[in-house]
């Protein structure tokens, strides 16, 4: 029995075959996690029969790693509609893992450019570029939760002769930089409770 938590860094999935071809890797693996409604999360449901779905994930090496899911449609007998599994780890839509554009974004950011990044996958530059803003996107809501902080730090900093000065917002809670703004001083004091 092969662990597929350790093959594909995903929990609940069952892997049922892998198979290699030249320079690509398949494996096919069925999702054992829990049921749920994709619309209500209901858990009463009727089984509509299964679907596929065959997405890129993280490759093994220089192999292309492909990742065919086999999961269930179900009708919600909470609120009668229809609706495939959601699953841990594959955005609706995409058609390609977390795991696999979480790859492409660090390797981008670490200086290999574009369209080399993307021969070597076999994807497009657009597509690099897409997980690269989507990646950043995710880092920058990691870094700035919604809230704002309790205690809030103010300082300025010379910038650049042309930009001039630099403010910045600190989370003095927590210790991290809040937000980054040109300017000097060019906000007004707001009491916020
Ligand atoms: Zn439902």
């Amino acid at each position: 029995m092969i662990n597929a938590e350790i093959v594909l860094g995903l929990p609940d999935y069952q892997i049922i075959e892998i198979t290699r071809k030249n320079a690509e890797v398949v494996i096919t693996a069925r999702y054992t996690g829990p049921l749920s409604c994709a619309h209500c999360g209901g858990k009463l449901l009727r089984s509509k029969g299964g679907y596929r779905r065959t997405v890129r994930h993280e490759d093994g090496g220089l192999r292309h790693c492909f990742l065919r899911i086999e999961a269930r449609k179900s009708l919600c007998l909470e609120c009668g509609r229809q609706s495939r599994q959601r699953l841990i780890g594959l955005l609706p839509w995409q058609r390609a893992s977390e795991a696999f554009q979480k790859a492409i974004f660090q390797q981008h950011l670490d200086g290999i450019n574009r369209s080399r990044l993307g021969r070597r996958e076999g994807i497009g530059g657009a597509t690099v570029e897409r997980y690269f803003q989507h990646g950043l996107r995710r880092q920058f809501t990691e870094w700035h939760p919604p809230r704002c902080p309790t205690v809030l730090g103010v300082d300025e900093h010379f910038f650049t002769r042309r930009k001039g000065y630099a403010t910045t917002f600190c989370d003095l809670r927590n210790h991290k930089v809040y937000d980054v703004v040109l300017g000097l001083r060019s906000f007004r004091w707001k009491r916020i409770s």
